[in-house]
């Protein structure tokens, strides 16, 4: 058997649409700013993504640039300041944040109507009430994902690898949501004694843990839907010469053979995180209207 891809491209154009609609029928484009207090080459390139995604549908975005040895107290008042500010629809801190700093303490100074990550304790206590308005961007793609790949969920047996704050544990709680069709959820993480016993019983295996090649072929179900969040890069040899590639967590040409669906990575998660990221970015300006 070769899977069907589920690929994130066309839930992301079809979310980038509909956001693009919503700006226009609230009159003003909202304006996204980012907070950044560190030099990681990787943090600017996530930032210089954001702005272009954010122009692609008519979103102001502007980055402040924070010194890399930048305090608490100093990034909290740049959060103060952007709270403070009218124009400023939502906010988001770039990680990796200067050493000393708690990312939490800084994330939960930033007003829940601006919250565009879905990260603050009213955005996550609401989503343990099924509202998804201001819901974490990765998981909330997880669960689009299978909606739109059509899979239905109902009592199936879901496990999901990795129990972050960002990803495992809302994606959870999501999958929880409907009191009648929710799957049957099984959480493994660092701890799981037997990986592969819970794998193999999956029907809908979710992988967030961060690992290249955790999740090996022989782990999993025949006819499982695979979803791969990982994000890895990988070193490769081509012609002679050293590169890295990006790759998920599960091995992905094993893994096709035995799954009926599977994402691939790069194209599937990702693209429908960052088209998240708008929509929130959308809601939280339609909040302060
Ligand atoms: P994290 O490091 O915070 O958490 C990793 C989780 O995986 C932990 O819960 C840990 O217990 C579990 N884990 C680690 N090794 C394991 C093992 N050997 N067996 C079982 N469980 C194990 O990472 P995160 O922020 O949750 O991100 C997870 C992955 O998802 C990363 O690769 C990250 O880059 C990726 N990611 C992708 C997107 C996207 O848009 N596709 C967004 C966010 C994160």
């Amino acid at each position: 058997m070769s899977a069907k891809l589920i690929e994130g491209e066309p839930l992301a154009e079809a979310i980038k649409e509909q956001v693009r609609k919503d700006i226009q029928a609230l009159g003003r484009a909202p304006k996204l700013v980012g907070v950044l207090a560190s030099d990681n080459p990787g943090a600017k390139y996530y930032a210089k993504s954001q702005e272009t995604a954010c122009a692609e549908v008519g979103i102001q975005y502007e980055l402040r640039q924070l010194a890399p040895g930048s305090t608490a107290a100093d990034l909290e008042a740049q959060v103060a300041q952007i709270n403070a500010d009218g124009a400023i629809t939502g906010a988001i801190l770039l990680m990796p944040v200067p050493q000393g700093v708690n990312p939490r303490q800084i994330q939960q100074a930033i007003h829940p109507d601006k919250d565009v990550e879905g990260v603050h304790p009213a955005n996550i206590g609401r989503l343990f009430y099924g509202d998804f308005s201001l819901a974490p961007c990765t998981p909330h793609a997880v669960v689009a994902l299978l909606s739109h790949a059509g899979v239905s969920l109902k009592g199936k047996e879901t496990v999901v690898i990795g129990h972050s704050e960002i990803v495992g544990k809302p994606t959870l709680v999501m999958l929880l949501q409907s009191l009648m069709e929710s799957p049957t959820v099984t959480c493994c993480h660092i701890a799981t004694r037997d990986l592969a016993l819970h794998t193999r019983r999956a029907e809908v295996l979710i992988v967030a843990a961060g690992k290249a090649g955790l999740v090996k072929g022989d782990m999993i179900k025949e006819g499982a839907v695979v979803i791969d969040v990982g994000i890895n890069r990988v070193p490769v040899e081509e012609g002679g010469k050293r590169k890295t590639k990006i790759v998920g967590d599960v091995e992905f040409e094993a893994a096709k053979e035995k799954a009926a669906m599977i994402t691939p990575v790069p194209g599937g998660v990702g693209l429908v995180t960052t088209a998240m990221l708008l929509k929130n970015t959308v809601e939280s300006a339609r909040r302060q209207k």
